[in-house]
């Protein structure tokens, strides 16, 4: 019993750790522009003399260390501006932590989404919301909101810094991964692929790509994404045609080279289900 006691403590204490070693890092892309990394999706940030504007607020524990990291390029910032790309917890929780008492801006659906939700904190709720356009500015950046039509749920928008040539896709681009399409929440598998080859008609080959969840990417990795989805859409569409049943074609599997695509959120398992509601 004892040695169980100690195995549990010390598993408990790693996962601390694990938690503890996720580090906020940004990347300068432009004067002023920068993309952070950290837990949850990735963020954009403005950040200058005339304040901070955040794109996305990760997680609540993860607040200190990104107002450490905004601090570190000006000294004293304050954050002005949040801009929530969605309601989804691994990009609005940190909401309240991080930017209390600021303009926050998101989708209608979002702020209707986040206030059905008794626990969210109400000092991280949107504050100014719309479907559209709308422009910003701050520090000598210009940025361009676009809501757009359901895909990932039914609030997403998108960020464009059309001087800098960067675009925030919010979670319309999961890195070389299966994407995660929220259909309890209004998603839709080809209002996704719509949207994607939308951003990919505007976009050129040095637009750098802020994607949701991976790395930064380029325009070759969005088209990399959106032939994955199509491809994988065919193939389970052909096999629904045979008059396979969900369960059979998870049974049987996509094709060989799709196995990298999987993840621990989005397998190839869940990716399929989603697929065969499409
Ligand atoms: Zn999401």
């Amino acid at each position: 019993m004892k040695k169980v006691i100690v195995l549990l403590a010390l598993m408990l204490s790693t996962a601390v750790v694990a938690e503890d070693k996720v580090q906020v890092i940004s990347t300068e892309l432009a004067p002023h522009l920068y993309m952070i990394k950290g837990a949850g999706g990735n963020m954009a940030a403005v950040v200058g003399p005339e304040g901070a504007l955040v794109v996305d607020s990760q997680y609540e524990h993860m607040a200190p260390q990104i107002k450490a990291e905004l601090e570190s390029k000006q000294a004293g910032v304050q954050i002005k501006t949040l801009i929530n790309t969605h309601f989804h917890g691994d990009h609005v929780n940190g909401n309240a932590a991080l930017a209390s008492g600021a303009q926050i801006i998101a989708h209608t659906n979002v702020l209707t989404r986040l206030k059905a939700d008794s626990k969210f904190p109400v000092a991280g709720l949107p504050t100014e919301t719309f479907v559209g356009e709308k422009a910003l500015h701050l520090n000598g950046v210009n940025l361009k909101l676009v809501t757009m039509p359901v895909s990932h749920t039914d609030g997403d928008l998108v960020v464009w810094f059309k001087d800098a040539n960067v675009l925030h896709t919010g979670d319309l681009f999961f890195a070389d991964r299966f994407p995660f399409i929220d259909l309890k929440s209004g998603g839709s598998v080809t209002g996704y692929i719509n949207n994607v080859k939308l951003l990919l008609s505007q976009i050129d080959d040095k637009t750098k790509l802020i994607p949701g969840h991976g790395d930064l990417m380029d325009k070759a990795g969005l088209q990399r994404f959106l032939t994955m989805m199509e491809q994988t859409l065919a193939e389970v569409n052909a096999l629904k045609a045979q008059g396979k049943t969900e369960d059979q074609i998870v049974a049987q599997g996509l094709s060989a080279q799709w196995k990298s695509w999987s993840w621990n959120f989005i397998t190839e398992e869940r990716w399929i289900r989603t697929l065969f509601k499409a």
